[in-house]
């Protein structure tokens, strides 16, 4: 440990509250900075400032546990500047969390430890950082059929495949990899395995074979990974049980560390929004006297809430302590709720500010731009949504319960705000729904979800005020979309809808 530059007494002196102000104030700086230059709009990377100001304070000693001379992993301390990192910069905060979800925790739960502390060395004293492949341009959203393999001999395994998408593409220094085994007949094995790939080894070199022109978070590279490279046995993940469940695991405390992402952004959308509407005058009156402009506020507002809510929640229960293999329909939830709310606070932000807020340069544009693929990423909402269902349609049958209302009552996550809801969902579900009532179905349980979470929240010092707020914005969408669910109806798509379609043939 004494080799150690940044060492473990030096980081942990400081005590939390004091590093993660000095970390803000940086951040504030930083990015004030680079608002005023043309770097938001047509530099693509992480900024030299970042690495060279910000990195160098160590936020990502956060997630390295004290004996490698870290902070020592607390969740809760990461969930507070994951937000505050949200709150100045969306990219940063997703490339702190592509470091911290996707690879050192992983790393922390299932390496060997021989291999770990060079790695937690490296974060610390030089600033490294990692990533997670597990995209392939053929299996995304179908990830457990990637086409990526690897062989094995005495010391080492081989790993070839083509991976894209990763964030921090040619940038990382470290890559989880993901791959299915080989048999001796060709097949690959139902089951994956993480392999830690070292960049700066030469039989562990992936070859981009293409940047890509992201639409948004332009700090993030990605692009297309050719992966040829010779791992020693010593770097692949220890499952606990199979590969599959350390996969569950990981991306479980991910998707219940977005809602920290969520309420920064969020926040910095909300204070945009507040201050542009007091300051615009608009027919003789301030924006904010307007009955729509509240509605939207107090939206924003309510978002703010709801993400708060979850993560006292995550930092409860997401510690790298707990098998959250099994834990998906609340990871779920989280995830989904939180990156709707992102977006649609984007949107409100733009809809508020006007022509102003259209362009990238303006942190409501870059906003909507950049908030989207998190609606994509680490499990699209649509795919999650069914998820949702599909978990509680199984818990009912197995309880052997139809009735939505006397379900929920039952259940963890939704014992009390069902008795909020009883009068709209006091009625039997049908096992059998066609997907898209199982997505809005799942909408409906995150949302039911989020109100659990607020109610808990409750129950803490959290103020009163907010919390009725967001309890009753959450009943009304809910209302919504329990209408919605009740009235959908089956329509398909006309492929070879052209003929007798144009409206100046029909005459
Ligand atoms: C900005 C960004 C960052 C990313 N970061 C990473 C990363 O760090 N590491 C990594 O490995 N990957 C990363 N990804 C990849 C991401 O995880 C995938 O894009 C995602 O899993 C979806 O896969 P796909 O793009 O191939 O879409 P597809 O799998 O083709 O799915 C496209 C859409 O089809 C629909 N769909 C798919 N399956 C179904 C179904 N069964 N039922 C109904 N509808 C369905 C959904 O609407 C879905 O959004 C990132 C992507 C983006 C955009």
């Amino acid at each position: 440990m004494s080799s150690f530059n940044a060492s473990s007494e030096n980081l942990s002196s400081v005590p939390f509250p004091i590093f993660l102000e000095n970390l803000k104030a940086k951040m504030q700086k930083v990015y004030g900075e680079l608002a005023n230059t043309d770097y938001l709009t047509t530099k693509r990377g992480v900024p030299n400032a970042v690495l060279d100001e910000i990195m160098t304070l160590h936020p990502l000693s956060v997630i390295i546990p004290k004996e490698f001379g870290g902070r020592g992993s607390r969740i809760d301390e990461n969930l507070l500047m994951t937000s505050a990192a949200a709150y100045e910069s969306l990219a940063f905060s997703l490339t702190l969390g592509i470091n911290s979800a996707l690879f050192l925790q992983p790393v922390i739960k299932y390496a060997k430890p021989e291999v770990k502390k060079t790695i937690f060395e490296g974060f610390i004293n030089d600033t490294k950082m990692g990533g997670l492949m597990i995209t392939e341009p053929n299996f995304g959203s179908d990830a457990l059929n990637m086409q990526t393999f690897f062989t094995k001999n005495e010391s080492h395994f081989k790993l070839k495949g083509t991976k894209h998408w990763a964030g921090l593409t040619g940038f990382a220094n470290y890559w989880l990899l993901t791959a299915r085994e080989q048999t001796e007949n060709g097949q690959l094995k139902r089951d994956l395995d993480f392999f830690i790939c070292d960049t700066s080894d030469s039989d562990q070199q992936i070859v981009v074979e293409e940047y890509f022109d992201n639409l948004g978070l332009h700090h993030i590279p990605y692009g297309r990974n050719i992966i040829d490279v010779k791992i020693p046995k010593i770097q692949r993940l220890e499952p606990k049980t199979n590969g599959i469940n350390i996969l569950l695991d990981t991306l479980h405390r991910s998707r219940l560390q977005f809602p920290a992402m969520g309420l920064g952004f969020i926040q910095r959308m909300m204070d945009e929004a507040i201050t542009h509407c007091k300051q615009r005058s608009i027919g003789g009156k301030s924006l904010v006297q307007y009955d729509q402009v509240q509605y939207r506020l107090a939206r924003l507002q309510s978002y703010f809430t709801i993400c708060s809510a979850m993560c006292a929640y995550s930092s409860e229960n997401a510690g790298l302590e707990n098998d959250l293999s099994t834990c998906g329909i609340e990871a779920n939830s989280f995830k989904t709720i939180a990156t709707d709310m992102m977006q649609d606070a984007a949107q409100s932000l733009v809809q508020l500010v006007g022509a102003k807020a259209y362009r990238y340069s303006h942190i409501g544009g870059r906003g909507i731009i950049d908030s989207r693929p998190f609606q994509i990423f680490e499990g699209s909402n649509d795919i999650l949504y069914a998820q949702i269902s599909e978990g509680i349609l199984k818990l009912m049958k197995q309880s052997h319960e139809n009735n939505l209302y006397k379900f929920l009552k039952g259940f963890r996550f939704t014992k009390h705000a069902s008795s909020l809801l009883k009068e709209i969902i006091n009625f039997e579900l049908s096992n059998q729904l066609p997907q898209r009532k199982l997505i809005e179905f799942g909408k409906i349980i995150s949302r039911i979800v989020a109100i659990e979470m607020v109610l808990e929240l409750s129950e803490s010092k959290f103020r009163n005020d907010l919390i009725s707020n967001a309890t009753s914005m959450l009943q009304t969408e809910i209302y919504g979309l329990i209408g919605n669910f009740k009235q959908m109806e089956y329509t398909n798509v006309i492929e070879d809808y052209k003929e007798n379609s144009s409206w100046h043939n029909i005459f």
